[in-house]
């Protein structure tokens, strides 16, 4: 479903992504993790074509996204991105929000996405929410409208730049919750998260990054279990 193939990216001189390169399966959960600044974020946006990158290849459901011929928003609408802050429009109500993208990219009508768009929100317990405002409510709850957001899409694969790590610790096992749902349902999902309980229950394989490289990329168990590299041992020995 995604391959990274041999992906490198720099800003300016300062190498961000160094030879990168994973497999992701249908239906395969994937934990990135790694120290700030190894770039974890700048990998998953690089799979949306949120930011490009100089080389290597990354191939999403047959579509090449480095390919200048592929159209982006093509890409985007067919692969759900959930970020750390939950980037709702504020002027809308929660309904709306979910349904702006499938009216103007997808070109459904108003009553056929706002059912979609009310069908996920129950599926995310937020259906008596649908006609408030996000700043209405809890933070939890506007990540848990965010995924909905990207569901409401029909996203072939959900990428998550750690979606919980600006939450109350009350609010962070709701959002969970809803991704642990979706992966048992047979979402691919790749997922940057220090969520090593997330990880533990959901996840297929865990890749560690360090300084712009995978430097571990293990089934869970292996992962968990003895990772083989120092810096990761060292990362999990502060984490858990
Ligand atoms: P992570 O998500 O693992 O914390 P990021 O992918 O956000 O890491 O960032 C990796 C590195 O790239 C960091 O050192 C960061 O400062 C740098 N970086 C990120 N975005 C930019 C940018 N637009 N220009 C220059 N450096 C950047
Ligand atoms: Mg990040």
């Amino acid at each position: 479903m995604i391959s990274i193939r041999q992906v490198s990216k720099s800003y300016g001189s300062f190498q961000v992504l160094s030879d990168c390169s994973t497999e992701i399966k249908k239906g395969e959960v994937i934990v990135v993790c790694g120290p700030s600044g190894s770039g974890k974020s700048t990998l998953i946006k690089c799979v949306n074509g949120l930011e490009p990158f100089q080389s290597g290849e990354i191939i999403v459901d047959g579509i090449s996204v480095g390919d200048p011929r592929t159209k982006l928003s093509t890409l985007r609408a067919r692969v759900g991105m959930v970020f750390q802050h939950f980037e709702l429009f504020p002027h809308m109500t929660i309904v709306d929000n979910l349904t702006l993208a499938q009216v103007k990219v997808l070109g459904r009508s108003r009553d056929e996405a706002a059912e979609k768009g009310l069908k996920l929100l129950e599926r995310v317990g937020l259906k008596a929410h649908a006609n408030k405002h996000p700043g209405a409510l809890s933070g939890g709850q506007q990540q848990r409208v965010a995924i909905a957001r990207a569901l409401s899409m029909d996203p072939i694969a959900m990428l998550f730049d750690e979606p919980t790590s600006a939450l109350d610790p009350e609010m962070i096992n709701e959002v969970l919750d809803v991704m642990v749902e979706l992966a048992n349902e047979g979402m691919t999902m790749m997922c940057v998260t220090h969520e090593m309980g997330f990880a533990r229950k959901v996840a297929h394989r865990v890749i560690f990054m360090d300084q712009g490289r995978i430097v571990e990329d293990a089934p869970k168990d292996d992962f968990f279990g003895q990772p083989r590299s120092e810096r990761a041992q060292q990362f999990l020995s502060k984490i858990l």
